[in-house]
């Protein structure tokens, strides 16, 4: 099931569009058999369940942080992920940047947009972007390469468009600034949902689990 879903999935994107399958709650078979299937991105929302996996998998992938971050977890995360897509404070950047710089690593992220400005989501307003951005850009262990944005969840796809579309506008304005250090490279936008009308909102980067995995059991 899972094999068929990812080659469905792959055979229908654009060459250019990175997919991450979001693992949150799958098992190391599961991802094990995405991975055969041609994943090559693996994206994780907890420590925890990336280090239960994390030294199981013995193919070569990539692993994204896509959930949100605690400052009592950066070490870690910044040991064993290769992107962060969630950063949204000048204190966590400031934090990846210490621990990357006790490890001698630059940490490539995507600065977080809260493109709903939704009271309970985390990420950086839209009109806030801008300055975090520049705030962070001189960090030396850190290299900002694009946005990432969640938006409110639609059962119309097509209603997420607008914040979609917002988050594009912001990735072009920061891209047009040449901040030194920042490169305005990956927009990732788009879930299972809604990855069709974000990749023509231009986003480059998709996150997907259920199309992939299935739907997600409720463990509680
Ligand atoms: C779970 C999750 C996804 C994937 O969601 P699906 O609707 O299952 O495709 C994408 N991004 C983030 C940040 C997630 O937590």
């Amino acid at each position: 099931m899972i094999k068929e879903n990812v080659y469905n999935l792959l055979s229908t994107l654009p060459e250019d569009i990175k997919l991450v399958a979001a693992a949150k709650t799958r098992t190391l078979e599961e991802i094990e058999e995405a991975i055969d299937a041609g994943i090559k991105i693996i994206g994780e929302n907890y420590l925890q369940e990336a280090v239960n996996v994390f030294n199981l998998i013995k193919k070569k992938v990539k692993w994204h942080f896509i959930g949100h971050l605690q400052k009592n977890k950066i070490k870690k995360i910044v040991e064993i992920f290769d992107m962060i897509e969630t950063v949204d404070s000048f204190e966590i950047a400031q934090e990846i940047n210490k621990r990357c710089h006790q490890i001698d690593k630059t940490m490539p992220v995507l600065i977080e947009i809260n493109s709903g400005r939704e009271e309970q989501k985390f990420g950086v307003c839209p009109e806030k972007a801008k300055n975090l951005i520049k705030e962070i850009s001189p960090l030396s262990h850190i290299k900002i390469m694009g946005l990432m944005t969640m938006g409110p969840i639609f059962g119309d796809p097509e209603d997420s468009r607008p914040y979609f579309r917002e988050t594009r506008k912001v990735f072009e304005n920061i891209a047009r600034l040449n901040i030194p250090n920042v490169e305005m490279k990956y927009l990732s936008m788009g879930m299972t949902n809604s990855y069709r009308i974000a990749i023509e909102e231009k986003a480059n980067v998709i996150r997907i689990g259920t199309l992939i995995f299935g739907e997600r059991e409720c463990r509680k």
